[in-house]
């Protein structure tokens, strides 16, 4: 059993995190599994190395260990290059010169629903430049797969999300892209992280296909920690940031006993 720990440094380490940390570890501690800390920055714009200094310090302070020398999406341009042309080889990328604008016009309500890529750029041939988004073409299968939380599932990323952005126009590679080749490059065989990623799923599964893997990871999607019914935790939540916990005197235990119990786990393990 191989899991892992995936934390974007876009900002501090909040008790989401925390939670999600507890459910990794402590299933792969059950299972006599590993844990591999993986860091997803691979959005330039985003991320900073500040951001990845605290967040290492805090997951010590913590008492997280992960089982080999952490990995930077980052410094793995070169194998999401490869993954690429081995799509490309397939016939399976094309340049997309669609602004999200276009695809996502500013809306009146807050969190509009995002509708699926209409593919507008498919058969426009253009050619996988740095100028240009890279997007994959997904056939139309249904996934099914048996989440571990959640039960058994099944979507259609073609009509979910229609074909996956892999690279964006500032030569940023995608979460969904790099996450799927992480996965299969690492050999995780476990993949533990947070209800908001459960639709998330079925892409990147159909994704492993495409880029060669064969079975894919199984999958658990856990509650996550909310600010209130309806509104997920952010890391602008500040009141739940593990440093400002830890500046205001909270002790390891107090912060790993409340990301325990404010998302369902039992707490000492
Ligand atoms: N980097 C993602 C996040 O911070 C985690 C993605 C994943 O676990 O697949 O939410
Ligand atoms: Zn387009």
């Amino acid at each position: 059993m191989v899991t892992r720990f995936a934390p974007a440094p876009t900002g501090y380490l909040h008790l989401g995190h925390v939670a999600n940390a507890l459910y990794v570890w402590n299933d792969a501690r059950a299972r006599a599994g590993h844990v591999l800390l993986r860091i997803e920055d691979h959005d330039k714009e985003r991320c900073r190395p500040e951001h990845e200094v605290a967040l290492l310090e805090d997951l010590e302070w913590l008492g997280f260990h992960a089982d080999a020398p952490l990995v930077r999406q980052s410094e793995r341009g070169a194998l999401y290059a490869e993954a690429a042309a081995q799509l490309d080889r397939q016939g399976l990328l094309y340049g997309c010169t669609c602004s999200r604008r276009i695809l996502n016009p500013p809306s009146s309500i807050p969190h509009p629903p995002s509708s699926p890529y209409p593919g507008t750029c498919r058969e426009a041939g253009h050619g996988l430049t740095d100028d240009v988004g890279w997007r994959v073409r997904l056939p139309d299968d249904e996934i099914r797969f048996d989440d571990q939380w959640c039960g058994p599932q099944v979507q259609v990323p073609a009509q979910q999300c229609g074909d996956l952005l892999i690279r964006d126009r500032k030569g940023n590679w995608t979460y969904q892209f790099v996450a799927t080749v992480d996965d299969h490059l690492q050999g995780i065989t476990d993949v533990i992280r947070g209800l908001d990623l459960l639709d998330s799923t079925g892409r990147q599964i159909l994704l492993g296909r495409l880029i060669g893997r064969l079975t894919p990871a199984t999958f658990a999607h856990h509650p996550l920690i909310m600010k209130s019914a309806t509104q997920k935790l952010s890391k602008s939540d500040g009141d739940t940031g593990i440093r400002d916990l830890r500046a205001a005197g909270w002790t390891r235990d107090r912060v790993l006993r409340e990301a325990a119990t404010r998302s369902g786990q039992p707490f000492p393990l």
